[in-house]
């Protein structure tokens, strides 16, 4: 993503203000500290502008939400109603969304509404009937209000479907499209999506109208800004894979993606266990724990969020250095909507993938698929570890300026020990701060995984080996040998 960077060729650099934004917009995105506009951007803005239907696919973190919310509410008239309506999948993403447009749009004299599940519906109808321009809200709760008709005067003219193919991945579908029977046939919509399966296109066709089509990921559907590795683990090594990697990498702010809840608690056990700050998102913690743990995580109060696919969709906090993927995802999406945590608004990231031999071919369909560049890796050694941290130590002790304590407590020592004495225990001193533990050895060498390479994988245990018959174990077989 080239977001913040200048363009390569000596062209001028283009800011906001060859689109014909409304002034007020531009306040706003200036106060925000957007500078030049991301490629999807560049390219969405125009087409807003001119009041065409959309279909717009780009990578997650590359500013989709100003791609149609600048556009979007420089046209707004404020003759009463809501006149922009967007649909997210998530309340997290709702919220997100509607903080956004609020940022940009402060200085146009916008209000925006989110709904969603969770609140009071009267108390949200009202919020809107008192003159808000713009709705956020989920398909479930905006299919609430609509039948509910206490919105008053609802004919937006702009309507915008926010990561599309996470609405159809959590089954909204049919929501979807009882909604639009409730919209104004003359109207403008905008989809834009991360990911474009045919079902989102197929979707598109009936409620867009000679749609103009944008996409800035040709090629490969994961951004260049993240570095992506694996490495190859025993099924058993996935903790002392994912500590290891944490202690030598050093991330600022990780996730680490697992698959159930169970998983997230039980990782958060043994990674709190070692010092690290790290807490869990899953689906089954209610509405106010997981807002709390977003926000103190957005924050910087832990260091780790260990989460759910479902729980950290779309999410958006800045600084996210690492993601990691505990266990492979179950397909192509969601291994770009995960690693796509990371690398935001124009930063670099690592995504890290640990996989099983029987899972490789899996991972090679996701690395075919995306188009990504994803290399093999050694985890670390307790030795590599020991060397890294020595270096580190040495490092901090030819940085550290000498105080005035130094001396007096030199001084002090003076004739009980010897000199090198003294070093050595000072050393040792700071080196008890930082150890290096675990197994030496973690998952394959690069030899091995080249020979898992060639052979494409490793068989799953159905099909490979097939042990001769025996017949079954007779217990008292087996008892009588122990008696
Ligand atoms: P997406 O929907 O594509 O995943 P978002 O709209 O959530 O991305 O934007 C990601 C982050 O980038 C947000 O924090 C947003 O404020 C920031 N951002 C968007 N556009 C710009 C820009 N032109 N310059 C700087 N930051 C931007
Ligand atoms: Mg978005």
């Amino acid at each position: 993503m080239v977001m913040n960077k200048r363009p390569v060729a000596d062209a001028p650099i283009a800011g906001f203000e060859q689109f014909g934004l409304a002034p007020s917009i531009i306040k706003g995105l200036q106060e925000a500290g957007f500078i030049t506009p991301s490629p999807i951007q560049t390219q969405a803005i125009p087409v807003v502008l001119a009041g065409h239907d959309l279909i717009a696919q780009a990578q997650t973190g590359t500013g989709k939400t100003a791609a149609f919310g600048l556009g979007a509410m420089s046209q707004l008239d404020h003759k009463g109603g809501v006149e922009m309506l967007v649909i997210t999948p998530t309340r997290e993403l709702a919220s997100q969304v509607a903080d956004e447009l609020f940022r940009l749009g402060k200085y146009a004299d916008i209000k925006t509404v989110a709904a969603y599940g969770g609140q009071s519906i009267s108390r949200q109808a009202e919020l809107i009937r008192r003159g808000a321009q713009v709705l956020v809200a989920t398909p479930g709760r905006l299919l609430d209000h609509l039948r509910a008709k206490r919105m008053g005067k609802f004919a937006p003219k702009i309507v915008i479907l926010d990561e599309a193919d996470e609405m159809l991945d959590m089954g909204f579908i049919k929501d979807l499209e009882l909604i639009f029977e409730f919209l104004p046939k003359t109207r403008q919509t905008l989809l834009f999506s991360a990911t474009m399966p045919p079902a989102i296109q197929k979707l598109a066709q009936s409620i867009l109208k000679d749609p103009i089509q944008i996409q800035t990921s040709a090629g490969s559907t994961t951004s260049k800004d993240i570095i992506q590795r694996y490495y190859v683990i025993g099924e058993h090594e996935r903790t002392d894979a994912v500590v290891r990697l944490m202690e030598f990498e050093e991330p600022d702010k990780s996730i680490i993606f697992c698959r159930t809840k169970r998983e997230t608690e039980a990782l958060c056990l043994s990674l709190a266990g070692l010092g690290f700050g790290a807490r869990a998102l899953h689906g089954d913690m209610d509405q106010n724990q997981r807002e709390a743990s977003i926000k103190a995580y957005k924050k910087g109060e832990f260091e780790v969020l260990v989460a759910t696919d479902i729980a950290a969709r779309g999410l958006d906090v800045t600084g996210i250095t690492h993601v990691f993927n505990y266990h492979l995802p179950f397909d192509t999406e969601s291994y770009i909507h995960r690693i796509g945590r990371t690398a935001r608004a124009g930063k670099k990231g690592v995504a890290i993938t640990l996989v099983n031999a029987r899972e490789y071919r899996s991972l090679e369909r996701i690395k075919h698929a995306t188009g990504a560049d994803m290399q093999a890796e050694e985890v670390p050694t307790l030795k590599n570890m020991e060397q890294s941290l020595d270096a580190k130590l040495v490092q901090s002790i030819l940085d550290q300026p000498v105080r005035q304590a130094a001396a007096r407590i030199i001084k002090t020592l003076e004739g009980q020990i010897e000199l090198e004495d003294l070093a050595a225990r000072a050393v040792s001193m700071l080196a008890s701060q930082a150890e290096a533990s675990g197994p030496d050895q973690i998952g394959m060498k690069f030899a091995q995984i080249q020979a898992l390479q060639e052979k494409g994988g490793a068989p799953s245990p159905s099909k490979g080996r097939k042990r001769p018959f025996k017949g079954k174990p007779r217990r008292g077989a087996a008892r009588g040998k122990r008696d």
